[in-house]
């Protein structure tokens, strides 16, 4: 994505009134292959978690341990479904199904939706992030990522799997 998207949309989330919001209880999916970049880059390995799939951990006050300060302490590292943002997912019979997150727990979406670029530009870097991390966690732990409940959210995209 264009650098200027990205600072669009690093700007305008950090004008986001949730304060945070979509770090609250987040627990995001890690493949064998972020975990490695985030300990090579200092992140603890008790700040990960198994619980069925890999995952970072909560801190007490319900923020993921990786929220400091008001934001993501590894933003450029941050793995990929948080990467995507307010783009979620979900796979129904061999079709990768895109989710967009509503205005009301998002108001990043208002944005989206009024800045087509910035739309097309996170929605094509979300579905690259999502298809890698589709492929490079182990099905069963994908299983278990495709049972946490995404409400809120519209469908925008079907994307046939290949086999
Ligand atoms: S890794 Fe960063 S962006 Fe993702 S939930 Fe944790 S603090 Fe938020």
């Amino acid at each position: 994505m264009e650098d200027y998207l990205c600072e669009a949309i690093s700007q305008a989330c950090s004008e986001c009134h949730l304060d945070g919001g979509c770090c609250f209880e987040a627990r995001p999916p890690l493949s064998q292959e972020r975990i490695k970049i985030l300990l090579e880059n200092g992140v603890a390995e008790d700040a990960m978690e198994f619980a069925g799939y890999r995952r970072l951990r909560l801190k007490q006050d319900g923020f993921c341990v990786l929220f400091h300060d008001g934001k993501c302490s590894i933003h450029s590292i941050k793995p990929e479904t948080c990467v995507a943002g307010p783009f979620t997912f979900d796979i129904k019979e061999g079709v990768l199904q895109i989710f967009l997150k509503r205005e009301s727990i998002c108001p990043l979406v208002r944005f989206l939706k009024a800045n087509k670029k910035a739309y097309d530009g996170l929605f094509e870097t979300s579905v690259e992030k999502i298809m890698h991390l589709v492929k490079s966690v182990p099905a069963a732990e994908m299983e278990e990522i495709l049972k946490i409940e995404e409400p809120e959210t519209d469908l925008v995209a079907q994307i046939k799997l290949q086999d």
